[in-house]
C-alpha cells in the first residue's frame, strides 16, 4: 500500500511547501522541477510558489506544458530535464493535465512526486492513477511503467477556490461515480470472485457520501464547501492505494467516460471535463443498477454538472456509441454492461428514460 505522507490542507498551504522538502527528503540540495500550464497556473507558480521556494534558496527548473493533451512526446521531454538538470523531485502546479505528466514522469524517473492541485476537477491530485487517454499514448509507445501515488498533496483551499464552476462541479461528478464503481466492484466480487477489499470500498463510499451531502454549500464556491470536495477526491485517490487498482473509483461510468474520449479522437469533437462524463455516466449505470439514479441526477443538477448530452456538450448519437462500447474499453473490468454490453436499442432507451437525450 503506498498512499501520500503528507497532506496538507487550507489556505496558503503552499508556504509549507520548504518544510515538506526538509520532511521527504534527506538530501542537504534539492533540486526540483516545477510544473505547470501556460496560464493560470503559471501565474500562480510565479505569485505565490516561487517565492516561497526562492526565500529557502531551494534550486529550481521551471518547465511549462502547453500541450493538451499531453502527449508521450510531453513525457520523453520531462524525462530528459529530468535526467540533464539532476531533478531529485518534481512539483505538480495545475489541474489534472499537469499532475498527470508530473506523477508519470517522476515515477518513470524513480524520484518522488508533490502533487498541488489548482483545481478540484477529478481525483487524480492523491491517486497512483493517471488519465485514460495517457494510458492509451503509453500503450501505444510500448512503454512500461508503474504509477506511484503522490508522496505528498498540497491543497492550498484559498487557491483552488479560485477555480471556475466547471471545474468544481466535474470534481462532484468524478466523486458521485463512486456510488456506481463500488456496486460495479461488488458484483465483480459477486460474480468473479474478484479481490473485493471492504475499507477501500468504504473510504470511497464514504468520501461520496460527503460531497452528496454537502453538494449546496460545494456549489457556492466558498472554501468549505471546497474543503469537503478536496478532501473527498483525496480520499478516493488514497481508497484506490489501499484497493491497489483504481477499482473503487472507477467502474461502468469510466468505461463510458473513456468511450467518449476515443470517440472524440475518432470523430474530432472535444470530450468534456472527465468528472462531468462520469457524472453523466453514474446517472445510466445507476439506472441499469436498478438503484436511486435521480438522487445521483438531482446533485449533479445542484451543482451544475451536465446531467443530459446537450449540457454535456457532446451529440446524442456519440452517447449512444460511447455506450455501445463501453464494454470493451477495458474488459478485464467486469461491471453491469457484462461481457457483451448493451445494444444500441437497450442504450437509447437507457439514455431516453434518464433524460440524458
Ligand atoms: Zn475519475
Amino acid at each position: 500500500m503506498e498512499i501520500p505522507r503528507h497532506v496538507i490542507f487550507g489556505p496558503n498551504a503552499v508556504e509549507k511547501i520548504p518544510d515538506i522538502l526538509k520532511a521527504i527528503s534527506s538530501r542537504k540540495k534539492n533540486k526540483i522541477l516545477v510544473l505547470s500550464g501556460t496560464t493560470i497556473t503559471n501565474h500562480i507558480v510565479e505569485e505565490k510558489i516561487l517565492p516561497v521556494l526562492d526565500n529557502s534558496r531551494i534550486a529550481v527548473v521551471r518547465y511549462m506544458i502547453s500541450e493538451k493533451p499531453i502527449t508521450y512526446k510531453t513525457i520523453l521531454n520531462l524525462l530528459s530535464v529530468i535526467r540533464e538538470n539532476k531533478i531529485n523531485l518534481v512539483l505538480g502546479v495545475g489541474g489534472g493535465r499537469i499532475i498527470d505528466a508530473g506523477k508519470l514522469s517522476a515515477s518513470l524517473s524513480s524520484i518522488n512526486f508533490i502533487s498541488i492541485p489548482t483545481n478540484p476537477s477529478n481525483d487524480g491530485i492523491a491517486s497512483p492513477a493517471v488519465s485514460y487517454l495517457l494510458r492509451q499514448e503509453m500503450k501505444k509507445a510500448k512503454r512500461k511503467y508503474s504509477l506511484h501515488a503522490p508522496i505528498a498533496v498540497i491543497a492550498d483551499t484559498k487557491i483552488i477556490s479560485q477555480a471556475p464552476p466547471i471545474a468544481i462541479a466535474s470534481g462532484c461528478g468524478d466523486m458521485l461515480a463512486k456510488f456506481v464503481a463500488i456496486r460495479d466492484w461488488q458484483l465483480a466480487y459477486r460474480l468473479k470472485g474478484e479481490d473485493y477489499s471492504e475499507y477501500a470500498a468504504s473510504m470511497a463510499l464514504m468520501s461520496a457520501k460527503l460531497v452528496l451531502e454537502k453538494v449546496s454549500i460545494i456549489k457556492q464556491g466558498f472554501e468549505e464547501g471546497i474543503r469537503v470536495l478536496v478532501k473527498a477526491l483525496i480520499g478516493s485517490g488514497v481508497s484506490m492505494s489501499i484497493a491497489g487498482s483504481s477499482r473503487p473509483a472507477s467502474g461502468s461510468e469510466h468505461l463510458f467516460s473513456h468511450a467518449l474520449d476515443l470517440l472524440s479522437q475518432k470523430y474530432g469533437f472535444k470530450p468534456a471535463y472527465h468528472g462531468l462524463q462520469t457524472g453523466l455516466g453514474a446517472i445510466m449505470m445507476m439506472w441499469l443498477h436498478g438503484g436511486d439514479w435521480e438522487k445521483i441526477r438531482d446533485a449533479l443538477k445542484i451543482v451544475g454538472a451536465a446531467t443530459n448530452a446537450y449540457e454535456l456538450g457532446i451529440e446524442p448519437k456519440y452517447i449512444i456509441e460511447a455506450l455501445t462500447l463501453a464494454h470493451k474499453i477495458r474488459p478485464e473490468r467486469y461491471t453491469i454492461l457484462g461481457h457483451r454490453g448493451l445494444t444500441r436499442s437497450a442504450a437509447e432507451r437507457m439514455a431516453k428514460e434518464t433524460g440524458v437525450i
